[in-house]
């Protein structure tokens, strides 16, 4: 061995040390981003700056995750029940990752971020369905979105329904053109795939009969097979 190389391993640092240093600088990183996820959580919950909405915010809480789902807007029972995709769009979602990904309602909740378009229910039509939020309202709670995908810096997100799509795609080609395909994007500075997901909603039977039926198999297998996917905590 030469004399520099000598001297060289007796200054280096121990692995087990180098690897302590590394756990507390990645623990100690990691805890600044959930007090930070968390102050976010607290704000948005408290925002009530759409003056037509009829609930206040629902969030799915300050999960760290390198995954994001973006919803359209909760609807009547989410802000009973205080979480999001919470009723009959909720079972349908939850039970499309629970058979063809394993991921129950659970674990979903407690290892993806779940965001949306907006956070507050914006009450019934005339007709009884659910109002569609302004373009006022949609560009209010997206810098609620644009906050935590500067924070969370998602690798892949889903955005569930056209409405949630639109935030991604400024002309949404026909469903059938779009579920089932990956997108590469770049946007509030940052670059991330999506995967959209048709609204589970049981007023549209899309999903229920093809081609959408296989198409939301394909776009399922797309987020079970992506990267982010397998390693989103
Ligand atoms: S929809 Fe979004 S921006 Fe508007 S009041 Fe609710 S949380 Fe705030």
């Amino acid at each position: 061995m030469h004399r520099s190389e000598d001297r060289a391993s007796s200054f280096a640092i121990p692995a087990h040390i180098v690897t302590l240093f590394e756990y507390r600088r990645k623990s100690g990183l990691m805890a600044a981003l959930s007090n930070r996820l968390n102050r976010h959580v607290a704000a948005l919950r408290a925002c009530h700056r759409c003056p037509n909405m009829v609930s206040g915010p629902i969030s799915g809480g300050a999960v760290i995750s390198r995954v994001i789902l973006v919803g359209q807007a909760p609807g009547v029972k989410e802000p009973i029940l205080g979480k999001p995709f919470a009723w009959t769009a909720g079972k349908t979602m939850f039970k499309w990752f629970t058979e063809s990904l394993n991921v129950d309602e659970e674990c979903f909740r407690s290892t993806v971020y779940m965001a949306a378009v907006c956070r507050c229910f914006p009450g019934k039509t005339g007709a009884g369905g659910d109002r569609v939020p302004s373009k006022d309202e949609v560009a209010n709670c997206s810098e609620w979105l644009a906050a935590e995908i500067k924070l969370l810096l998602p690798e892949l997100i889903i955005p569930v329904g056209k409405l949630a799509i639109g935030q991604f795609i400024q002309q949404v080609p026909p469903l059938t053109d779009l579920i089932g395909t990956k997108w590469t994007l770049e946007k509030f500075g940052h670059r991330f795939d999506i995967v959209p997901l048709p609204h589970p909603s049981g007023a549209s039977p899309w999903h229920r009969i093809e081609p959408g039926k296989t198409l939301t198999q394909r776009a399922l297998e797309i987020i079970r097979d992506h990267p982010a996917w397998a390693n989103r905590v």
